[in-house]
């Protein structure tokens, strides 16, 4: 045994945000009510969206088809509630743009019993039939990435999964949706960590949670089936642990390179409630139809964890939880990199994790931006050694080339942990999301026009 041990069961840097999960994390989740009509964007997950096989007109049942994956990287779309297709036409969407989707109009007197699909049994299937039944259960992350999920665990040539690390730290402010799930669905998890170990070929799972969510370790290891190789990883409590990255150095004391994925140092990382899903869908043969959202903040009255169909129009669930008059903001996903709604018509995607309503009381605190004071705080505070500082300073330049070139931008993962310990409020991880952008569309145009 070695002297020292420098490893912490963490990674370095990051913060300690206030919790605010106290209201939440002690509340079962609960079936949230059908919509009178669901609305669908396709565009929902990371690559190209779906395409619609049904037409207006149309009545479908819950769990049928209604958009096809487009290619590898996409996945299908199933009804969320039996109904009829009332319009296909743009729908709102978060980005603050139209894109194409399906209007649904619920049946209400409908038994709404989900259609059965065709099961994958976890000990016969081959991990290439594993991937397909992922890919057409329509899973995508759903800790807020929404990346498909087949495509992350498909393993690249020469490279070896030797450890499958479940995700549930959940280290975001406000959020408790993991944390019920972990509570709540020991055999859904098991089920899909079983298929995750064939699909991969890991040889072990380890499972990390943060320790204030010990009862949640606490359940798991009881239920650990006996067969199976799970470990449970109990880490300190820091934002952005729940980043991949992040979780790979805390769990397994190992770097992921810059720009390079967990797979360059053996591991593939899914969230504790993709498996879950995973667990509860392939069984079944069943597409994703509803997931577990987290509805809080001081402006809400019936604070929770709510099962709810996808494509519910958040108009409508604020109206069923009850919202203070004087709410000012309202966030999608938590408060550290969530997004914050200007259009209230727009609807839950498979990616939305939590639903945060804040009240002017709560946002009110000073927005004044202030020059650059170089008190170091932003360094010590980003958990990927950048420089958020000199970014934030190229970034007013509009320096955006020199940012990416010299400073690596593109490996900032937007965990906004340099704005919140700024003194000076300036909105570094804003600027960074807009210099990414940019890069980005410069790219592509260099390409476009090689291509030529
Ligand atoms: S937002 Fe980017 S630059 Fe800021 S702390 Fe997070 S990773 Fe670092
Ligand atoms: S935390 Fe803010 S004020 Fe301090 S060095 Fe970073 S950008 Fe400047």
């Amino acid at each position: 045994m070695g002297l020292f041990n420098f490893h912490k069961d963490t990674f370095k840097h990051g913060i300690h945000p206030p919790e605010s999960k106290g209201e939440t994390n002690g509340l079962a989740i609960k079936q949230f009510p059908f919509a009178p009509v669901i609305i669908l964007p396709l565009a929902q997950h990371i690559g190209a969206p779906s395409q619609i096989v049904v037409r207006e007109g149309q009545e479908v049942q819950r769990g049928e088809l209604l958009a096809k994956a487009v290619g590898y990287v996409s996945v299908p779309l199933h009804a969320p509630v039996s109904g009829i297709i009332q319009k296909i036409a743009n729908v709102p969407t978060i980005s603050g743009k139209m894109s194409l989707g399906i209007y649904l109009k619920t049946f209400p007197s409908s038994t709404q019993e989900i259609l059965e699909g065709k099961p994958i049994d976890p000990d016969t299937a081959t991990a290439e039939e594993i991937l397909q039944a992922i890919q057409d259960a329509g899973i995508v992350g759903l800790g807020g990435a929404a990346f498909p999920t087949h495509v992350k665990l498909k393993i690249p040539k020469g490279k070896k999964c030797e450890t499958l690390l479940i995700n549930g730290v959940e280290c975001e402010p406000y959020l408790t949706t993991d944390h019920r799930v972990m509570l709540e669905q020991e055999n859904d998890i098991f089920t899909g960590i079983k298929y995750l170990l064939k699909a991969t070929g890991a040889k072990k799972a380890i499972i990390g949670i943060e320790a204030n969510k010990q009862d949640a370790a606490d359940h798991l290891a009881k239920y650990i089936p006996k067969e199976l190789p799970v470990t449970i990883k109990v880490l300190p409590v820091k934002y952005p642990q729940g980043a991949e990255k992040m979780l790979v150095t805390s769990i397994l004391n190992k770097e992921v390179p810059s720009k390079g994925l967990p797979i360059e140092v053996g591991a593939v990382v899914v969230n504790v409630a993709t498996t879950a899903e995973i667990g509860r869908l392939l069984p079944h043969g069943r597409g994703i139809q509803e997931r577990v959202i987290t509805i809080t903040g001081h402006g809400v009255k019936k604070k929770g964890n709510y099962l709810i169909p996808v494509g519910t129009p958040l108009r409508y669930v604020l109206d069923y939880v009850g919202v203070d008059e004087a709410i000012s903001e309202v966030y999608m996903g938590g408060p550290m990199m969530g997004v914050a709604v200007s259009n209230l018509d727009i609807s839950i995607v498979k990616g939305t994790s939590g639903i945060l309503v804040f009240t002017g009381e709560d946002v009110g605190k000073s927005s004044q931006t202030y020059p650059c004071i170089k008190c170091g705080a932003c360094l010590d505070a980003c958990p990927i050694m950048l420089n958020p500082s000199k970014l934030g300073i190229l970034a007013k330049f509009e320096a955006y080339d020199e940012m990416a070139s010299d400073n690596n931008l593109m490996d900032c993962f937007e965990c906004g942990s340099c704005t919140y310990v700024c003194p000076s409020h300036i909105p570094l991880v804003q600027y960074f999301r807009l210099a990414k952008r940019v890069v980005r569309k410069r790219e592509a145009e260099k390409k476009e026009k090689v291509n030529d």
